[in-house]
């Protein structure tokens, strides 16, 4: 499944291709807009079970 999901981000079908695309947009904005707010890591959705990028830290279970 592919496409837009509600939350109207952009969907990736699997991890892989959320990664290649997270790291597309960091080294492209490394060259053009450093210093902007970027997506740092990818997550499953809940709503498409899609994948997503987000800029927000993870949430963790508990601290180390
Ligand atoms: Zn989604």
């Amino acid at each position: 499944m592919t496409g837009l999901c509600r939350s109207g981000k952009t969907a990736y079908p699997d991890e892989g291709t959320a990664e290649e695309a997270l790291g597309a947009i960091r080294a492209e904005n490394e060259r053009m807009a450093p210093g902007r707010r970027e997506p740092t890591r990818t997550y499953e959705c809940d709503h498409c079970a899609d994948w997503h990028l987000t800029s927000k830290p993870a949430r963790r279970r508990r601290a180390l």
